[in-house]
């Protein structure tokens, strides 16, 4: 089976980009990357270096300059993020990073750092899943596949919700709801890079779909996926 080398994952937060993108990964032999980490790396180091009110400039330095290292785990499609040594990976879901993310995401000069990253790492490796807001607009235009996740409002803060209580952190649907809407507004008004699927996007809406479902579907699209025919025949 020919499979895309490059799949583009998008959708507003708590889509089940990072839940079902790593799993596929995993199953199918890709590595996962899920770019919200570097930027919610940025901000981690912004708000630990006093900088999170800082100008635009100074926070491009910071983005331009921070050496983020990613170490995989077991199987391969999991990675922990490493600042000098230091492992910063749960400190990246804290509620408060959460909060500032977005801003710093909005930083035009932040993310004309990070984006040739993400590019340098889908072009070394051989199979890669990337999740994101701007994957198949921006980051991977010509990436073989682009898939859109989507779900209601109310069904991502709930997600939210339920993921933050299993991982043990008290939170209340009301703000959890607030703080996603919040983010939606933030990543799809931006000028640059905003949150929006691609035209040639497949559309998987998750509303009514179990996460063991969502991740049949997604292995469903790329395992129909189809190379664009390279020549075009003439026509004598
Ligand atoms: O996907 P995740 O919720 O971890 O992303 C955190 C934040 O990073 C998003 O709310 C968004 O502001 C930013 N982001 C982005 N572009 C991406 C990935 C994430 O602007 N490609």
């Amino acid at each position: 089976m020919i499979q895309p080398r490059i799949v583009a994952l998008d959708g507003p937060a708590g889509a089940g980009k990072t839940t079902v993108g790593s799993e596929v990964a995993r199953r199918l032999g890709y590595l996962f990357v899920d770019t919200g980490q570097f930027y919610r790396a940025v901000t981690w180091l912004a708000i630990h270096t006093g900088m999170i009110n800082a100008d635009e400039e100074s926070l491009t330095a910071l983005a331009r300059n921070a050496n983020f290292e990613l170490r995989p785990t077991g199987d391969g499609s999991v990675y922990r993020v490493l600042y000098q040594t230091q492992d910063i990976t749960d400190a990246l879901r804290e509620k408060g990073l959460e909060r500032k993310v977005s801003k710093i995401a909005a930083v035009a000069g932040v993310r004309a750092a990070l984006t040739p990253k993400y590019r340098e790492l889908a072009t070394a490796h051989p199979k890669i899943i990337m999740a994101g807001r701007d994957i198949g607009t921006v980051v991977l235009p010509d990436a073989d596949l682009k898939i859109y996740l989507d779900a209601t409002l109310d069904i991502r803060a709930e997600r939210r919700h339920q993921q933050s209580q299993s991982e043990g952190r008290l939170t209340n649907i009301e703000d959890t709801r607030n703080a996603v809407a919040d983010r939606d507004k933030q990543d799809s008004e931006r000028a640059v890079a905003p949150l929006r699927p691609a035209d040639d996007a497949v559309h998987i809406n998750t509303d009514h779909l179990s996460k063991e479902a969502v991740i049949d579907q997604v292995m469903a699209v790329i395992r129909a996926w189809k190379p664009a025919s390279a020549t075009i025949g003439e026509v004598h």
